[in-house]
């Protein structure tokens, strides 16, 4: 995690450099559209600043899915954003979605000792990339002792005592 938080913030500056040598103005706070061509900033350390411009790009990105049939709360069922900062391996683990991330978080974890089970809806993993690639993924994942679940959908999730992680 000291090391992770090291390259994160090292990327960071390294960012906010390469912007500023650009001459590229970076305002922290939350934006919304004002009336048209003005974009309303609330200041991140207060206040509000009204900007005005010809054109504006709208990049804010996305969000984990927080599926409310699977009862998120942040401690016991995660998202990858919780998982990133996890401060400890935890011993079981259950993954639903057998996507790009789900899959590269499967084998960070299998690798530093949880044991890890990825359900997928779809008949296989990575359904959306190469079938050829996505069976020898499957076959990696099953070699490195990861339970693989395909044809699987999560009903309902249910709180027991025993140390396990979902996300
Ligand atoms: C766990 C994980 C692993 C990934 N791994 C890879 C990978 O290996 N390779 C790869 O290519 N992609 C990967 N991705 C996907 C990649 O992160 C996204 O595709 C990419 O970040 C999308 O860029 P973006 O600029 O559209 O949005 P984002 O990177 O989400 O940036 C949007 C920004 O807008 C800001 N914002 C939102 N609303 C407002 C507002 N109202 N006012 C001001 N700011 C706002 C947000 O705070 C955020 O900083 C991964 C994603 C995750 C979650």
């Amino acid at each position: 995690m000291e090391r992770k938080d090291a390259v994160v913030n090292k990327m960071v500056t390294g960012i906010n450099y390469l912007l500023k040598k650009n001459k590229v103005d970076l305002i922290p706070g939350a934006a919304k559209l004002g009336e048209t061509g003005k974009v309303i900033v609330e200041l991140n350390d207060g206040g509000i600043s009204e900007l005005a411009a010809e054109n504006i790009i709208l990049a804010t990105g996305t969000k984990p899915a927080t599926i409310a049939a699977l009862g998120y709360d942040g401690q016991k069922v995660i998202t990858s954003n919780e998982a990133l900062i996890l401060q400890e391996v935890p011993p079981e683990l259950l993954i639903v979605g057998g996507g790009v991330i789900g899959c590269e978080f499967a084998c960070i974890f299998a690798e530093m000792g949880s044991r890890v089970t990825i359900v997928e809806a779809m008949p296989t993993i990575l359904p959306f990339t190469d079938r050829d690639a996505a069976r020898q993924m499957q076959t990696i994942l099953k070699r490195r002792g990861i339970t693989v679940k395909t044809k699987a959908k999560i009903e309902r999730v249910a709180r027991t005592r025993r140390e396990s992680l979902l996300f």
